[in-house]
């Protein structure tokens, strides 16, 4: 047989790491690689942090898993805190991103039934977005990548170019439930939305009793310098997708929600056998805990700044392969003139950096939230030097 036993459908590559520390992970052999790429925006603690592995280990000790027929005292505990920390009055746990898309639409569709329009079931979507792989939220995305030998593909999605206000109210007709947006796009390039867009499709969501369902998946939990990315817009959704950075590691996500767009979601109309259970609960306190103590916000907005400032200086001296920085917080971006993928990779094995590429050649950096100032000194020293040293690929 020549498939592997892990189903290809990743081109992994060569570094193959078995233990981390902090901002390092380590590999076989030893060597040390400085991660600015936090498994996706998801380590926001780094590796290894003390109070989350002592929350995880106590609680596995403790109770692990129990049934969601049964009271939960640990997700009362959790869900209060998101509700009391947000726009949102009430929330319900997933163990992954694209399951809190998932249930994102959900709450969407079953606002409008029960509010005695089942005709209104199509999201407006935008151009590149990501919101996962299961067959609902491939569906809410106009990637042909993604898409393509999955059709028959879940009905009830218009797509309209991402940041076109006018382009996404042009498609507003009476089959329209609301828009689904990230506020900054992750995958699709590290791009925030305008101030005037998501004020714009708040305005229509109110004038029109349309529902505003935010993706944070990638820029919420403190990522991109606030609690939530939408905050920085002062524009509030009523639905929001949550996940990576909630768990620090630990497989969770969330949906939340006003009381009024979840006034559809009763008894019986979703679950999960394993959402929210207890050890997920403590998984999911224990980062709160650290990411909404005082100081903690001002922290990583310095540091998001400094961390700018530094790939904002390197431009000019690299400008044969920079060409400008994007995104907020610690979701910083690096446009290149050239395949970000390529100089991801030669990052990685030639200088021991790790980086994420995203559409539109940016490379993601996305270090851990608690990083200090030295490490992003010795990030800054490294990429530098290898943008010195880099030959991009030849196309032929
Ligand atoms: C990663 C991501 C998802 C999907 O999360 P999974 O945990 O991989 O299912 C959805 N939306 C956005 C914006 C993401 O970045």
């Amino acid at each position: 047989m020549a498939i592997t036993p892990l189903m290809p459908v990743y081109p992994r590559c060569g570094f193959r790491p078995v233990r981390g520390e902090g901002a390092y992970l380590i590999e076989e052999g030893g060597d040390r690689y400085l991660d600015f790429a936090s498994g996706i925006a998801v380590n926001i603690l780094g590796h290894g942090h003390p109070a989350l592995t002592k929350a995880i280990a106590d609680q596995a000790a403790t109770l692990m898993h129990v049934s969601n027929l049964y009271g939960s005292p640990q997700g009362e505990k959790f869900a209060q805190r998101l509700v009391d920390a947000t726009f949102a009055d009430t929330v319900f746990f997933t163990n992954s991103g694209a399951e809190a898309v998932e249930c994102a639409i959900k709450t969407a569709r079953r606002y409008h039934y029960a509010d005695g329009h089942p005709e209104k079931h199509t999201l407006i979507t935008f151009s590149n977005a990501f919101h996962g792989r299961t067959l609902g939220t491939i569906s809410a995305t106009d990637q042909d990548k993604m898409r393509s030998g999955f059709e028959p593909l879940l009905p009830g999605f218009a797509y309209a170019p991402f940041d076109d206000l006018d382009a996404a109210l042009a498609l507003v007709d009476e089959n329209s439930a609301g828009f689904l947006v990230e506020p900054i796009q992750g995958e699709g390039g590290l791009k925030p939305a305008s101030d005037a867009f998501l004020t714009g499709l708040r305005r229509v969501c109110d004038e029109k009793r349309l529902l505003l369902v935010f993706d944070e998946v990638q820029c919420g939990y403190m990522r991109s310098g606030t609690f939530f990315a939408h905050e920085q817009y002062g524009v509030r959704p009523d639905i929001m997708a949550v996940a990576k950075g909630i768990g620090g590691g630990f497989p969770l996500g969330a949906c939340l929600a006003s009381e009024e767009a979840a006034k559809g979601m009763v008894i019986g109309t979703h679950g999960s056998t394993y959402g929210g259970n207890p050890l997920a609960m403590a998984a999911g306190e224990a980062i709160l805990d650290v990411i909404l103590a005082p100081g903690f916000r001002e922290q990583v907005q310095k540091t998001g700044e400094r961390l700018r400032q530094r790939l904002e200086q390197m431009i000019p001296n690299h400008d044969h392969l920079f060409d400008s920085v994007r995104g907020r917080g610690l979701m910083l971006g690096i446009k290149l003139k050239s395949d970000s993928r390529a100089f991801v990779g030669y990052l990685r094995d030639e200088h021991h950096v790790l980086t994420v590429s995203a559409g539109d050649n940016v490379v993601r950096v996305l270090p851990p939230l608690n990083i200090g100032e030295d490490e992003i000194e010795v990030f800054a020293t490294k990429l530098s030097e290898a943008a010195r040293l880099y030959a991009p690929p030849s196309d032929d």
